[in-house]
């Protein structure tokens, strides 16, 4: 099948049985939903700038398991410019939407379910890699987005799997049969998973021999029997509801995020990919982990590229742009955000070849990315907000702009109240000043603030996480011994 356009991606999502939960209901035409729809708008943009030949390049690639052309969030990388060219999308999508595009989590999975697969099968002689090659095809040739699911709820922090009073609270085999493995549990904070038709799982963390139940991927339909999904909320998302373009922000894109939960659901066994193999577990955490850790050194930047301008356009609403502290801050938040984009290309062209043949990005460098994406975009918003002034977070509601109630001795409107009183810049309307605040106020404290700042932080991976790899992969033995060498310490 060819590529899907943004229309097809949509109308397949009506054609899914998905089980979709918000505010304590069942929701039946979520696709339409006004919470949900800009998510999905968002998504599409992965299908609709496939399709523009402009962006074929970064957009598309040529799979090498077919040799036909697949979206890149199906492709695996072949070198370090498939891990660059990843890169680029992801900025090129974030400068799109401002928001999280919610499709990477998948290719990011597939990329590490196919390398550590292939190292089971090596040891133990499974077939999991053939299995997973199969589905990867399935999803390539359908054009699908799918749902790489990591997180596990995870109960009492300080317990392994086996050892929580709920065995749920990790994804678990509640029964192994001939023809496949029925499983319970739940995956939290899934991105895209509502959006999503298939759904990748993998194990959380590193797992020991008393969790082999727990050490598990595999991969269902959204629509599984015993699959449903409560919808996570964001701030400000009833504003979503609201008439107007105005106080939502960002009307037309956002993010999202769900609990996806497993209520005894058979998996066949041509879509399981490990099963009791403990020991990979850590490879496929840290590869998936390593692989997310880049992405966001482009999406972010994408994202920052557009909060950036957005504080300039404030700057220039305001009559501030010509001050010169206001372009020292922009220089800063350019700094910082080119910073990023520094570490998501670095840690692509130091990429390795696994086992398997796809490319692997450099697990040191990736995490460094991170580190500083849990940093650099709260410095960047706090920027913006500087910039902005505090009219983002004080001015009255679109509503009131539009009210023609009267209020003034002179017969003036509530409307024209707040026009005469929020205007700045004499050549700008007052309401693309009231636009920007919004959406600034969007990036930073609203919805989209959930994609650009707390899962700046704890998205793939919380900043204790990457502290972690960084000394793991550190070599500060390697380092002593430079020092050594040239002092001449002999041991
Ligand atoms: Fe993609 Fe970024 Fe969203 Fe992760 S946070 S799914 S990398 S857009
Ligand atoms: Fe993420």
């Amino acid at each position: 099948m060819a590529l899907m356009t943004a229309e097809q991606y949509i109308e397949s999502l009506r054609k899914l049985g998905t089980r979709v939960y918000m505010f304590g209901e069942k929701i039946d035409n979520w696709v339409d939903h006004p919470i949900i729809r800009p998510s999905i708008n968002c998504l599409a943009m992965t299908y609709e700038l496939a399709q523009q030949e402009e962006y074929k390049d970064l957009m598309t690639a040529t799979s090498n398991l077919t040799g036909h052309t697949v979206n890149r969030f199906t492709h695996l990388h072949q070198g370090p410019d498939d891990l660059i060219k990843k890169v680029k999308m992801q900025r090129l999508l974030g400068q799109k939407t401002a928001s999280c595009f919610q499709r990477c989590v998948g290719m990011d999975a597939f990329n590490a379910v196919y390398s550590t697969s292939f190292e089971i099968d090596e040891k133990y002689g499974t077939s999991y890699h053939e299995n997973f090659k199969n589905f990867l095809i399935e999803m390539q040739e359908a054009d699908y987005t799918v749902d790489g699911a990591m997180t596990d709820p995870k109960g009492d922090r300080s317990k392994a799997p086996h050892q929580q009073e709920d065995a749920d609270l990790f994804v678990h085999v509640v029964e192994q049969r001939e023809d496949g493995i029925v499983v319970c549990g739940a995956k939290a904070h899934q991105t895209g998973a509502v959006n999503s038709h298939w759904h990748l799982i993998m194990p959380t963390q590193s797992m020991g021999e008393n969790d082999k139940d727990w050490a598990l991927s595999f991969a269902c339909p959204s629509d599984a029997e015993g699959v449903y999904m409560i919808y996570g909320r964001q701030s400000c998302d009833t504003r979503k509801m609201e008439e107007g373009s105005i106080d939502v922000g960002n009307k037309k894109f956002g993010g999202q995020e769900a609990l996806v939960v497993f209520d005894h659901v058979f998996i066949p066994s041509k879509y399981v990919f490990m099963n009791g193999e403990y020991e990979f577990a850590n490879m496929l955490v840290e590869r998936f982990a390593g692989y997310h850790r880049q992405s966001y050194g482009g999406c972010k930047v994408g994202v920052g590229d557009v909060l950036i301008g957005a504080a300039a356009l404030a700057a220039e609403y305001n009559g501030a742009e010509k001050a010169s502290h206001i372009k020292d801050k922009l220089i800063e938040m350019t700094h910082l955000n080119e910073t990023l984009y520094c570490c998501g290309i670095a840690c692509s062209a130091e990429g390795w070849k696994t086992k398997a043949g796809n490319y692997q990005i450099d697990l040191l460098l990736a995490n460094v990315c991170k580190q500083n994406v849990t940093r650099f975009p709260y410095e960047i918003a706090r920027l913006a907000e500087d910039i902005a002034g505090g009219l983002m977070v004080t001015m009255p509601a679109e509503s009131d702009f539009d009210s023609e109630t009267v209020v003034g001795r002179n017969g003036e409107t509530i409307g024209q109240i707040c026009d005469k009183f929020f205007a700045a810049n004499p050549a700008i309307p007052t309401e693309n000043r009231q636009r920007v605040m919004r959406f600034i106020e969007n990036m930073c404290l609203g919805s989209s603030a959930v994609g650009y700042r707390t899962e700046s932080l704890h998205g793939a991976g919380s900043p204790q996480a990457q502290r972690i790899m960084i000394q793991r992969q550190g070599n500060i033995q390697g380092k002593k011994q430079l020092a050594k060498d040239i002092t001449g310490i002999e041991d």
